[in-house]
């Protein structure tokens, strides 16, 4: 057995941490030579089809000339200077467009390293702020279950408590309100008593809470569930009710996936602060954004610190911007309407009918988001041994078989994709 893995995938399995996979017994992990397009090439000469944008960053594609070009132009003037003190055509660019793309009142913008970064940020913005004026026992969130926004301390403290695995941390983690998720399917009718669960939190506990936060429409990493936008409605006007400023973490919603080039345009609705990552870059590099008012700027820089207390060493990386500034151009020329309205179309023909399928408990679709939910969870090392054969790259966690492909896909491609999911439930070895 120990010997299937010899050389650079031996030491790779013995020295190198891979996300959410044992150190003693890892899942395998596939070599990648290169990618192009929607597809990867691995190490064996083998092509995949990508059915994950790479953790639902790619949206334009690999290797994309316009995108490469954004990374080597700026490589030839600068890779990064520090944003302290100084600045750049890279970030001052792609700033103007977030503040013109977001929605109306979001418009200073802070430029963070990673998605959990811009999660903390958001967190510390809301804490400064009450902090300012003058309510530092307001310090507390509320969100719903099911949630994920990202792996650090802040971020996890509202991720899910079970997915989460809030016991383990229980010591090291601030604790949090929780309501129950939002139960209301996107395009089934509202249920007004949807909202009391969390109605009642903002009741009971306004007093001691600075934000409200959650991810629009789509609950990604927490379930993949697709909740109803008066839901989000709800929490706008509950925010406003109890003076809690409301956090939307567009982080996996943001840049068109859901079919609104963010998510919180499904209920109308400005947050106080938005959480941006992920495509940010078309999935180049890292890089995420914090969005947030005048008036929450305003407050914070008239407090007592006189400044927001946070400050990145690669805050504001302009070999990041440049490509992020590049990616949103290719947004704003707004093809990808079209190409997200054509993979929802097609991922609805093709995955609605798996729903009466023995193996499968629900399916679900929005945008370039397609969802199988299985009844018993993956066996991971067999279902992706199994799509590899198959020319496709899916990752599912847990119950949960999802593509959420490039916005590029064609029928063709997204055809292989849930071919690949039908043969895999046909399999009893992919399943615990
Ligand atoms: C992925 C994700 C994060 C965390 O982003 P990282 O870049 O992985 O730190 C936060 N919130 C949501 C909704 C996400 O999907």
């Amino acid at each position: 057995m120990n010997n299937k893995y010899t050389g650079d995938l031996a030491f790779d399995r013995e020295h190198i941490w891979h996300p959410y996979t044992s150190m003693t017994q890892p899942l395998p992990s596939y070599q990648v030579k290169s990618a192009c397009g929607v597809h990867l090439t691995l190490a064996s000469g083998q092509q995949v089809i990508d059915g994950m944008s790479s953790w639902w960053a790619v949206i334009h594609g690999y290797n994309h000339p316009r995108l490469n070009q954004a990374v080597s132009s700026q490589l030839e003037k600068m890779a990064h200077v520090m944003f302290g003190g100084l600045t750049h055509e890279p970030a001052i660019a792609l700033c103007k467009k977030l503040v013109q793309l977001t929605p109306d009142g979001l418009e200073k913008v802070f430029l963070a390293d990673s998605g959990s970064v811009a999660v903390e940020v958001a967190i510390k913005m809301a804490i400064q702020y009450w902090h300012s004026r003058g309510k530092p026992q307001k310090n507390k969130l509320l969100t719903v279950k099911n949630g994920y926004h990202g792996d650090t301390f802040a971020a996890m403290s509202v991720c899910d408590p079970v997915n989460g695995m809030h016991q383990l941390f229980a010591d090291s983690i601030n604790q949090h309100f929780f309501a129950d998720a939002p139960q209301t399917r996107f395009g089934e009718n509202w249920q007004a008593e949807d909202i009391l669960p969390l109605k009642a939190l903002f009741e009971q506990y306004h007093q001691e809470i600075a934000a409200f936060i959650v991810e629009p429409i789509v609950q990604g990493a927490g379930g993949m569930r697709i909740y109803h936008p008066q839901y989000l409605a709800e929490c706008r006007k509950l925010c406003d009710q109890y003076q809690v400023l409301m956090i939307v973490d567009e982080i996996a919603t943001g840049f068109g996936r859901t079919g609104k080039l963010f998510a919180s345009e499904w209920a109308n609705i400005t947050p106080d602060i938005m959480c941006l990552g992920k495509a940010l870059t078309g999935g180049y590099m890292t890089l995420a954004a914090t969005l947030t008012t005048k008036h929450i700027a305003e407050t914070i820089s008239n407090g007592e610190a006189g400044c927001f207390m946070h400050g990145p060493t690669f805050m504001g990386n302009p070999l990041a911007c440049a490509v992020a500034d590049e990616s949103l151009a290719i947004l704003m020329e707004n093809q990808w309407q079209a190409q997200v309205k054509g993979i929802e179309t097609k991922l609805e023909k093709l995955i609605n009918p798996l729903k009466k399928h023995s193996r499968v408990a629900d399916t679900r679709v929005l945008g370039a988001i397609g969802v199988i939910e299985a009844k018993r969870a993956v066996n991971m090392e067999k279902i992706q041994a199994l799509f590899v054969k198959q020319g496709v790259w899916i990752r599912p966690f847990g119950k949960l078989i999802y593509l959420m492909p490039p916005f590029i896909s064609s029928d063709k491609e997204l055809e292989k994709l849930v071919a690949a999911i039908s043969l895999a439930l046909e399999q009893d070895e992919c399943f615990r």
